[in-house]
């Protein structure tokens, strides 16, 4: 399959490697043309200002809402969380706003730079997995629609599906387990045989 990843700005290139290593065609999307013909996309983490600002500049930012609205699937990690949430705390930055979620930006504090944490997410067996926090974001409050993946506690939420998008607090790219990118790809197929 054909998966877009966003290249305006952030870890774009970590997960090129990853799309590549099970197999599948990146595409690097810095324009609106770029878009034809990608199955799914992948917004990057890096810095969510910034990376909005560029979708606006690069007349990305209304193309790719749309894409999501007609039912393309979208991950955003880390900073892409940020842009996919409705809702982000005392923040009125540019965003696709495609999720029914609310997130805090730079949730785990400024000290708290980086760390790792061993997650439980039964959707991807019983195996851990080991995810890398940078700057990251946490997701405080979901729509019933809204699908928990995976929390550190009842109020810190780390991964959520909403239908065709997926929200991911950490960078799964920065890894060796492709579990995460794996579980995108076979969202893409499902909905892809949907149509
Ligand atoms: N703190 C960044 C933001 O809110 C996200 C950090 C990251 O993507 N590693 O945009």
């Amino acid at each position: 399959m054909k998966v877009g990843i966003l290249a305006l700005q952030g870890a774009f290139r970590e997960h090129k490697k990853a799309i590549e290593n099970l197999g599948h065609t990146a595409l690097e999307i810095r324009l609106p043309e770029h878009l034809e013909g990608i199955d799914g996309l992948i917004i990057p983490g890096g810095e969510s200002t910034t990376i909005g600002k560029l979708m606006v500049e690069y007349s990305l930012l209304e193309p790719i809402r749309e894409l999501g609205q007609q039912g393309k699937p979208i991950m955003g990690t880390c900073a892409g969380a940020v842009l996919l949430a409705k809702n982000i705390d005392g923040s009125d930055q540019p965003r696709l706003g495609l999720m029914d979620i609310a997130v805090i930006r730079n949730g785990f504090g400024r000290q708290v730079d980086s760390f790792e944490e061993d997650l439980e997410i039964d959707a991807l067996g019983d195996q851990p997995f080991k995810a890398v926090f940078i700057r990251a974001p946490y997701i405080t409050d979901v729509s019933p629609q809204v699908g928990i993946l995976s929390k550190i506690d009842d109020t810190r939420i780390v991964l959520v599906r909403q239908g065709s998008f997926l929200a991911c607090a950490f960078h799964p790219e920065l890894t060796d387990d492709s579990r995460i990118h794996q579980y995108f790809f076979n969202m893409i197929e499902e909905i892809k045989n949907k149509f």
